[in-house]
């Protein structure tokens, strides 16, 4: 029986991803195996979102290349790169790799029986244009899968034994924009109506101990999502809603259609609706300008919301985005590892 290693770079997404091609693998009738050295294939799902999720993959690449196969005698595996690599950059001439292949080749859909919550990919890509984010290019535009597919694959997954599911994009409260034009005012900002809580209606309405859905973001959150989670107790009360900064001139260079206080009013009203909610986020330190007072206002939100879990980033600039195109990396690393610091003790170790 041939033998398949897959390794996973990178973000939820990715780790759905990563189910999918598992599923391609079985049905061609591999076996998955724990260690590249024993595969036939090993497939390196990639992100590039971060420099350094991108210099690990580009790492792991190097070291199966350069591996002595001739002295451990052992033919040297077949490398196939997916992911965000081959969205943002195609094909690269790298020595060692055999293939590479656009992700959508392995979507087919089988939710893996051992893992504790079927992930579901409602849709893909991404319309926004945060300047510091490679996502646009590397996935393109936001495409939904229709909602009769998304609940197929709910309804195959409860078939399975799954009570707990995790609907996944890069921004899942947009989910639908694609299909209609309908528009409402949100944040003072005209967008697109989106599908999202019809969806999360009908997926809450099934027999499941537990929903979860990322990424939000907060110009997407509508009034009518809020309602649904109000309730449906099966929705989890944990919130991920990324604010990557407290700062407003940040926010705008960041390109994230929202000021500090539209964040904490969009929080309250959260609260005020649904009592037992928790939140997390995503935060960017040392971004481009990021003064020691609008580092402040960063740890003010903090604060202020009481976040349960932040994910903290230090800013690195991706080629091909426009923040790094257009503002200097100004913020010393030193700089960003004690900011990081600051929010991990204040929001992490508490
Ligand atoms: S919402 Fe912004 S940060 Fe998130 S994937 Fe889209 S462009 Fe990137």
């Amino acid at each position: 029986m041939k033998k398949v290693f897959i390794k996973t770079f990178g973000c939820t997404q990715n780790v759905a991803d990563s189910e999918r091609i598992r599923a391609y693998y079985w049905e061609k009738g591999f076996k998955e195996v724990n260690n590249w050295q024993e595969a036939d294939e090993v497939v390196i799902n990639t992100c590039i979102v971060r420099e350094s999720a991108e210099n690990r993959a580009w790492g792991f690449i190097n070291v199966i290349s350069n591996f002595q196969f001739l002295i451990s005698k052992k033919k040297k595996p077949k490398i196939i790169v997916t992911g965000c690599v081959v969205g943002a950059y195609g094909k690269k001439d790298i020595k060692g790799v055999d293939d590479w292949v656009n992700i959508n080749k392995f979507l087919v859909w089988e939710p893996i029986r051992a893992a504790a919550a079927a992930l579901i990919s409602i849709s893909t890509g991404c319309n926004n244009m945060c300047s510091y984010c490679i996502v646009p290019k590397a996935r393109g535009k936001e495409v939904s899968k229709t909602l009769v597919t998304v609940l197929t694959e709910i309804d195959k997954a409860i078939e399975l034994g799954f009570k707990e599911v995790v609907l996944i994009g890069q921004n899942v409260n947009s989910y639908g924009s694609d299909f209609n034009t309908d528009s409402w005012v949100h944040m003072g900002k005209k967008r697109i109506k989106s599908r999202f809580p019809e969806l999360l209606k009908n997926v809450a309405k099934r027999n499941l101990n537990k929903i979860s859905f990322v990424s939000s973001n907060p110009w997407d959150f509508s009034d009518e999502l809020i309602e649904v989670i109000t309730k449906y107790k099966n929705i989890d009360r944990l919130l991920h809603l990324p604010f990557q900064s407290g700062n407003d001139e940040i926010l705008k260079k960041m390109n994230r259609a929202y000021t500090k206080q539209e964040y904490l009013d969009l929080i309250k009203k959260i609260r005020s609706q649904i009592s037992d909610v928790r939140f997390s986020t995503d935060i960017i330190v040392g971004f481009p300008g990021e003064s020691e007072k609008a580092f402040l206002d960063t740890v003010d939100v903090c604060k202020k919301v009481g976040f349960e879990i932040a994910y903290i980033n230090k800013y690195s600039p991706r080629t091909g985005t426009v923040s790094a195109k257009i503002y200097e990396n100004d913020v010393p690393m030193k700089v960003k590892k004690e900011r990081w610091v600051i929010l991990d003790n204040l929001v992490n170790k508490k």
